[in-house]
């Protein structure tokens, strides 16, 4: 168990907050116009409560759109002047931290880069020290459940109770559908580690395009999380970052709509049962299973074409001993049975073997015809 006690409920942090929180607003503030158009836009909701908006974004690489800046801190205290919504931006540095202080910023959140470099964690910790700052903190980059929970001791141990982490899903180590791999079963394994901390889903990181938000979103509420953070922005075909998976306002209330908010039978804080949790947990190992036979496959029509070109034959039997011996040594190590991982290696070598030939056929064919 994770040293987190004394952790405040979500709806503690401020006046009128209800479970499960939703937080929705731009990827960006790109210009006073823009964050107040937006932010009204979402107050008119009346489902909202808290905005969010990055100030400072961090880019892979330079060039892009890196945020405006300390002046968007101005037109954030406007926005909640104007429309009473609570606001919330990344932190990634003591000087941001400060500057949010100065600006009366409401919640900091930590982005998922910065949650991988415990030195920068530290020294965001040793700095909001003394400062009863709600904090969210990000899933790392890497599906590392010790890294994140790492992060959000560093900031209890500074005395920061307003404490809930943020799941936005990983970086694919193969290409997938979504931006971020969800690997569910990380987030599920942070909440029994940590039982009173408050989980809040990104669904807009995990899904990188609009289609698949109200999938996730519901998947979250069933796993009984604790929020949903949703990047809306009024008009996202002119928005500086993350474009495609930003919603309107107006796409935000009928995703609101229709998702299905259901009451845990349980009264314990866990996300749901137990049969619940490891069901969720073979859903998402399964999808990553399934993902990695498609990539193998497709690797393999790679292989044909390659094998046709240069006059090769499709079963080259040292290569096939190789791959059952090794194969078998490895799984055996994992607690799998010789006869289940053979049959299940036969398996595939015969549907790879399937799709060379037809590979290799369809080069054949098409260069006598040429
Ligand atoms: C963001 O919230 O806009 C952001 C940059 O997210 P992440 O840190 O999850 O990539
Ligand atoms: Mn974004």
């Amino acid at each position: 168990m994770a040293k987190l006690k004394s952790i405040t409920k979500l709806n503690k942090w401020f006046d009128g907050i209800n479970e499960p929180l939703i937080i929705a607003g731009p990827c960006s503030a790109e210009s006073e116009e823009q964050i107040m158009q937006t932010a009204k836009e979402i107050a008119a909701l009346g489902k909202i409560k808290v905005f969010r908006s990055g100030i400072w974004k961090p880019r892979t690489r330079p060039g892009n759109f890196e945020g405006v800046g300390e002046e968007g801190l101005q037109w954030l205290q406007n926005v909640k002047k104007e429309t009473g919504l609570l606001t919330a931006i990344e932190v990634a540095n003591p000087e941001h931290a400060e500057l949010a202080i100065k600006y009366n910023v409401d919640i900091l959140w930590i982005g998922a880069r910065t949650t991988s470099n415990p030195f920068s964690i530290q020294e965001l910790a040793d700095y909001l020290k003394g400062y009863d700052k709600p904090l969210m903190v990000k899933n790392p980059i890497n599906p590392d459940v010790s890294l994140w929970v790492g992060a959000l001791e560093r900031f209890h141990k500074a005395g920061i109770n307003k404490l809930a982490a943020i799941h936005r899903g990983f970086y694919p180590f193969e290409a997938t559908t979504l931006r971020n791999i969800p690997k569910w079963e990380v987030a599920i394994e942070l909440k029994s580690m940590c039982h009173d901390l408050p989980i809040i889903c990104d669904p807009s990181h995990i899904a990188g395009n609009t289609d698949f938000i109200g999938e996730i979103s519901q998947k979250a509420l069933d796993l009984n999380m604790d929020g949903l953070m949703i990047e809306t922005h009024y008009n996202p075909t002119v928005a500086l970052s993350d474009m495609n998976q930003q919603l309107t306002p107006k796409e935000l209330d009928s995703l609101l709509d229709e998702l299905i908010f259901r009451r845990t039978t349980t009264k314990d804080a866990d996300f749901t049962s137990i049969l619940e949790t490891l069901r969720s947990k073979i859903d998402s190992i399964d999808q990553q299973m399934l993902e990695l036979l498609s990539q193998r496959m497709n690797t393999v029509e790679e292989i044909g074409k390659y094998k046709s070109k240069n006059e090769v034959t499709i079963l080259q039997l040292r290569r096939w001993e190789n791959i059952m011996s090794t194969r078998l040594k490895l799984g055996k190590s994992l607690g799998l049975t010789e006869d289940f991982i053979k049959k299940l290696l036969q398996l595939v070598h015969k549907e790879s073997i399937q799709r060379q030939t037809e590979v290799m056929n369809k080069m054949t064919s098409s260069a006598k015809k040429e």
